[in-house]
C-alpha cells in the first residue's frame, strides 16, 4: 500500500511539519521532581524524534505551580526551566522533527496531595474523579492566569521550541472555563458562550502578544466532553471558529474530561479512529489544519483519515509508546515490524497512576521510558540460547536476543505461539493481543529464531542442544482449588471455556471474579449463556484496568450477569454449590457448567532438572511467579539485553 500522503509536509503557522505523524502530549511522569526535563525524558523523546515523527508535543507542562496534575510534570512557570527545555529541543531538532510543548493548568482535575494546596477552578465544583472541592479563582486571579500562559509560551519560544499547544481539552482549567458542566461563574468569565470563551480567547491573545504573530499556536479542544451538561460537538465547532479568529494556527481534537476518562484513553473496547468524526466536524468549521486522534494505530487508517478529509495530521498517542519507530517503518514498508499498541492501558496510564510504578512504559514495548538504560545492541559474545515457552516473556526474550546476534531455539508445547496471552485474547474486545503475538513471532523469524511449536522439551533434549543459556518461560496453568466436589464432571477451567474445548450449556457459574473470571463471564454472556459469578472479595474485576473495567462491567450488566461478591464456594455438589456469603451459608443451584477461574499456578518442572547442568539458567514470567504479561515481557527483554 502506498502511504505517500502521510509523508507530505504541512504548515502550521510558520512551522513546516515534515510529515503527518504527531506524538500528542501524554503524561509520562518521566520529568525531574523539580519540574525540569530529565535525561530520562530527553532519551524518551529522542527515540521518537529518531523514529521519524514529524511533530512531537511535549506532555502537559505547568504554567503555574498550582496547576500540576501529576507529580513529575515538566514546568515553565519561571525562567529557570528554560535550559532543560532547550537541551530537549536541540536533541529533537537533530532528527528534523518539530517540537512543541503543551501549556497546561489542571484546575480542579488534580489534588492537594499532588500540589500541597487546594486546587483552583472557575467554580467550586469538584472533579468527578478526584472529588476534591476546588477554590474558586477570583476575577483578578483569572486575569493573572492569562498572563501566566503567555509568559510560559514566551519561555517555550526562548528555549527554541517550534510551537506551543494550549491545553483546552480533557476538562483541565481552560476546558473548565469553556464548559457549562464546570463553569458556574457570573462574572465576565461565566454564563454565556461568549463569556465562557473569554478565558481561552484571552489566553490565546496574550500568548500571541508575547510570542509574536508568526510563532505557531495549536489549541487542543474536546469535541465532546461526554458528561452531563458538558460541551458537545455543536458548541465545539462554534468554539473552534472563535479560537481561529483569536489567532490559533491549528486545532487538535480529542474528547472527554476526567469524568469520562474511558474516552480520553480508550481501551480496546472502542474501535480505532473512533474520534475522527469529531475532527472531521471541526475541520468543516475552520480553515487551519486539524489534528485527529483516537486509537490511530495503523497507517491505512491514517491515510484514509487524511484522504477523506477527516484530519490533516494524526496523533498516534499510545502507538508512539508501543513503537517509537512507527513512522520510519511505515516509510520503509516494514508494516509487520511495527509493534502494535493493544490498548490495554496497563504500562502507560496504568503505571502512571500506580503509586509503586509512577512512570509510564508500555506492555508491548518494555524499552519505552527506559530508552537510556535498555538498548538492543549487538552482543559482545554470541551465545546459543534455548528458551522453553512461547508465551509473551519467552517470545520477547527470543526476538530481542536474536536481534542482538544470539542463536535462539524456542520450544513451545502448543502448536501455536502465545501461551496464556493467546487465551487472554479470546474474550470480547481482547483480540488486539493477537497482534502483538504476531509481531513477536514475525520479529523472531526475521532475526532467525528457530521456533519449534508443538514440542514439549524435556531436560535431556535441552541439555543435548549444548546451550550457553537456558531461559525457562513455561508460564502458568489454572489453579484448581481444593474443595469437595472439584472432580465433578460439570467443573471446567476458564481456559477450556475460552478455547472452546467445552460446551458450557445454558446456565453457567464462574467461580472467581478477577480479570480472567470476569472476562470469561463476558464471553459467555455475549454468547447468550446465563452467567453467575461468585467472587470471594467485595468486588469483581479488581485487577482490571479502570477504563477496561468500565466497558466490561457495562456488558456484564447488559447480559444480566448475576454477581455474588464476598462469596466463598465451600463445596460443589452435582449442579450446585454450597457457599458462604457475608458469613451466611447459601446454595446456588441449577448450573450446567461450573467454571474455575481462581488464579494461576507457576509451571516450572525444568528448573530443578537443569540446575547446574547448563552454564546459565534463568526463569522468567509466570514460571517464576504468577503476575501479568507486562512483567513477563519486561523480564524477557531485560534478560535478553544482558546476555
Ligand atoms: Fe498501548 Fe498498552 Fe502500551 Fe499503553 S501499555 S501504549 S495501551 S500497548
Amino acid at each position: 500500500m502506498d502511504f505517500k500522503v502521510l509523508f507530505s509536509p504541512i504548515r502550521i503557522g510558520n512551522m513546516e511539519v515534515p510529515n503527518r505523524f504527531v506524538v500528542p502530549p501524554m503524561g509520562t511522569n518521566l520529568g525531574n521532581p523539580d519540574g525540569t526535563i530529565s535525561q530520562e525524558m530527553i532519551d524518551y523523546w529522542e527515540a521518537r524524534a529518531k523514529g521519524g515523527w514529524g511533530l512531537i508535543i511535549v506532555e502537559v507542562t505547568a504554567v503555574d505551580p498550582l496547576g500540576k496534575a501529576i507529580p513529575f510534570q515538566p514546568c515553565l512557570f519561571d525562567d529557570s526551566f528554560i535550559p532543560s527545555f532547550k537541551k530537549l529541543a536541540d536533541t529533537v531538532h537533530r532528527y528534523g522533527t518539530k517540537i512543541a510543548v503543551q501549556l497546561h493548568h489542571a484546575g480542579r482535575q488534580t489534588s492537594s496531595q499532588i500540589m500541597g494546596e487546594q486546587p483552583v477552578a472557575p467554580s467550586p465544583v469538584p472533579c468527578l474523579v478526584s472529588k476534591e472541592m476546588p477554590r474558586e479563582l477570583s476575577t483578578g486571579e483569572v486575569y493573572e492566569m492569562i498572563e501566566k500562559f503567555g509568559d510560559a509560551a514566551l519561555r517555550a519560544r526562548k528555549a527554541g521550541l517550534d510551537a506551543i499547544e494550549v491545553h483546552g481539552a480533557h476538562g483541565y482549567l481552560i476546558g473548565q472555563f469553556m464548559s457549562p458542566h464546570s463553569n458556574k461563574r457570573v462574572d465576565e468569565f461565566g454564563g454565556s458562550f461568549h463569556n465562557r470563551m473569554r478565558f481561552p480567547v484571552e489566553v490565546v491573545r496574550n500568548i500571541r502578544r508575547k510570542v509574536g504573530g508568526a510563532f505557531p499556536v495549536i489549541f487542543r479542544i474536546s469535541g465532546d466532553e461526554r458528561v452531563t451538561g458538558g460541551i458537545n460537538i455543536e458548541e465545539s465547532r462554534a468554539a473552534a471558529r472563535v479560537l481561529e479568529d483569536a489567532g490559533v494556527d491549528a486545532l487538535h481534537v480529542s474528547v472527554g474530561v476526567y469524568g469520562s476518562m474511558q474516552y480520553i484513553i480508550p481501551p480496546a473496547d472502542i474501535p480505532p479512529g473512533f474520534l475522527l468524526p469529531y475532527s472531521e466536524e471541526i475541520k468543516k468549521a475552520v480553515s487551519v489544519p486539524v489534528i485527529g486522534v483516537g486509537r490511530i494505530n495503523h497507517p491505512a487508517l491514517a491515510k484514509d483519515a487524511i484522504l477523506s478529509g477527516k484530519a490533516d495530521l494524526l496523533s498516534w498517542g499510545r502507538q508512539s509508546l508501543a513503537d517509537p519507530e512507527t513512522p520510519n517503518k511505515v516509510a520503509a514498508g516494514l508494516i509487520e515490524d511495527i509493534s502494535p499498541c493493544i490498548a490495554c492501558n496497563q504500562g502507560c496510564v496504568g503505571y502512571i497512576f500506580d503509586p509503586d510504578k509512577m512512570k509510564a512504559t508500555c506492555l508491548v514495548n518494555p524499552f519505552c521510558g527506559r530508552e537510556g538504560k535498555m538498548k538492543i545492541e549487538p552482543a559482545v559474545k554470541k551465545k546459543k540460547l534455548v528458551i522453553i515457552g512461547g508465551g509473551p516473556g519467552g517470545l520477547e526474550a527470543a526476538w530481542v536476543a536474536a536481534a542482538r546476534g544470539h542463536s535462539v531455539l524456542l520450544f513451545e508445547k502448543e502448536s501455536v505461539p502465545g501461551g496464556q496471552f493467546r487465551v487472554g485474547a479470546i474474550a470480547p474486545a481482547k483480540q488486539e493481543i493477537t497482534k502483538s503475538i504476531s509481531f513477536y513471532t514475525h520479529m523472531g523469524r526475521k532475526y532467525g529464531v528457530d521456533f519449534r511449536f508443538g514440542v514439549e522439551a524435556k531436560a535431556e533434549q535441552i541439555i543435548a542442544e549444548k546451550p550457553d543459556v537456558v531461559i525457562i518461560a513455561t508460564g502458568a496453568e489454572a489453579s484448581i482449588p481444593d474443595i469437595p466436589g472439584i472432580d465433578n464432571p460439570k467443573v471446567v477451567t476458564s481456559t477450556e471455556i475460552l478455547l472452546g474445548l467445552k460446551d458450557p450449556g445454558t446456565r453457567v457459574l464462574v467461580i472467581g471474579g478477577g480479570m480472567v473470571g470476569s472476562e470469561t463471564a463476558d464471553l459467555l454472556g455475549e454468547h447468550g449463556h446465563e452467567v453467575t459469578i461468585a467472587e470471594m472479595s467485595p468486588e469483581i474485576g479488581r485487577d482490571v484496568q479502570e477504563s477496561v473495567r468500565y466497558f466490561l462491567f457495562r456488558r456484564l450488566k447488559k447480559y444480566k450477569t448475576t454477581i455474588y461478591t464476598n462469596t466463598t464456594v465451600k463445596e460443589i455438589t452435582n449442579d450446585s454449590v454450597r457457599a458462604e456469603k457475608d458469613g451466611e451459608e447459601i446454595e446456588l443451584r441449577g448450573f450446567d457448567t461450573i467454571v474455575i477461574a481462581v488464579g494461576a499456578t507457576s509451571v516450572n518442572t525444568l528448573q530443578r532438572e537443569l540446575d547446574g547442568k547448563v552454564p546459565e539458567l534463568y526463569v522468567i514470567g509466570d514460571a517464576s511467579e504468577t503476575r501479568k504479561a507486562i512483567d513477563a515481557i519486561e523480564e524477557g527483554a531485560s534478560i535478553a539485553i544482558r546476555l
